[in-house]
């Protein structure tokens, strides 16, 4: 998908265009809300939205109304800080299909993208994508895991963890590449958290946990043969 990341803090405005082209989206991104404006009512042809509702212009709330009203349908994900319920309704009425509160860890914000891409897809397209190897399966719509079928629960972070091998299987894995798609953005973890979390899962999936291998001066990988 054409992203347009709409983030007015640098470091997050990076390391999102870093990840989410990993991801293999194209990926633009601006700091402002007339910027946003110009380039989603422009040609680019961008299929979703990531728009901070802190911007120093305009407010996030305005840009999506502004783009509601130019007739735009795309998918627009807002990131915000502020937890109440009365932010998320008016985010919704703006015109936003989806938000996210920050801290949020990458692996979430990349699976809420995905999420909306495929509602825009035909209905053949959404059913049930799967993550596999060997045993271990996470089914991306209910974002529920199951080993040899057998349901298991995983917290927030285990799960965001899991999904990170299972994108990448076989790969080894570092430490850092972890931190910066399991645990949330500008929350400060030392490289040991993964260590602990990679023993909490490796204990919850069983035997299926040994296919989470070490990986001695580099960090880990799971192992798909
Ligand atoms: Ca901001």
């Amino acid at each position: 998908m054409h992203l347009l990341v709409v983030e007015d803090d640098p470091r997050l405005r990076s390391l999102l265009v870093r990840l989410l082209g990993e991801e293999r989206h194209l990926v633009d991104a601006v700091e402002t809300g007339e910027e946003a404006l110009e380039v989603v009512l422009g040609p680019a042809g961008i299929d979703l939205v990531v728009l901070d509702l802190g911007l120093p212009d305009l407010p996030g709330l305005e840009v999506a109304r502004r783009i509601r009203a130019a007739g735009r349908t795309l998918p627009i994900l807002i990131l915000t800080a502020r937890d109440t319920v009365g932010d998320r309704v008016t985010g919704l009425d703006a015109g936003a299909d989806d938000y996210l509160v920050k801290p949020f860890a990458f692996a979430e914000l990349a699976a809420r993208i995905r999420a909306l891409g495929r509602r825009g897809e035909g209905p053949s397209r959404r059913t049930a994508p799967l993550l596999a190897v060997g045993p271990i399966a996470l089914d991306e719509t209910t974002r529920t895991v199951t080993v040899d079928g057998v349901p298991l629960e995983l917290s927030p972070r285990e799960l965001s963890l899991l999904e990170c091998f299972l994108r990448h299987p076989g790969q080894a894995l570092t430490r850092d590449q972890l931190l910066d798609r399991a645990w949330p953005w500008g929350v400060a973890v030392t490289p040991n958290a993964v260590d602990a979390y990679i023993h909490y899962l490796r204990e919850k999936l069983g035997p299926a946990g040994a296919r989470i291998r070490t990986v001695r001066g580099i960090g880990y990988r799971l192992a798909d043969g």
